[in-house]
């Protein structure tokens, strides 16, 4: 199941030729890798076990797409994260930290 590289969902339809990304706005996003790492270190600083999707977002000042994206890349790319849940990430979704 392929995923965007930006968003983290499923991709149903790819829009660029180099990378798997599902729409303009995350190619568009996709491009600024510094903010996308500094977003990924700021949502791995404040994450615990058992935090909700939303406590993340609130907890930090970023755009809440953009957060919730990073989340996903933690959990499908980088598989530093993880949810119990049997399903796709929502706001009301707990996380957890995989151990190494
Ligand atoms: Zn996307």
């Amino acid at each position: 199941m392929q995923r965007c590289d930006y968003c983290g969902r499923i991709l149903y339809k790819n829009v660029s030729e180099k990378y798997f990304l599902c729409s303009s706005k995350c190619r568009t996003k996709y491009k600024n890798t510094k903010y996308l790492s500094k977003l990924e270190q700021s949502v791995t600083s404040v994450v615990k076990n058992g935090i909700l999707v939303k406590d993340i977002v609130n907890k930090l000042d970023y755009d809440k797409f953009d957060t919730v994206s990073a989340i996903r890349r933690l959990i499908y790319q980088k598989g530093s994260l993880y949810i119990k849940a049997n399903s796709e990430i929502n706001l009301n979704v707990q996380v957890f930290i995989v151990r190494k």
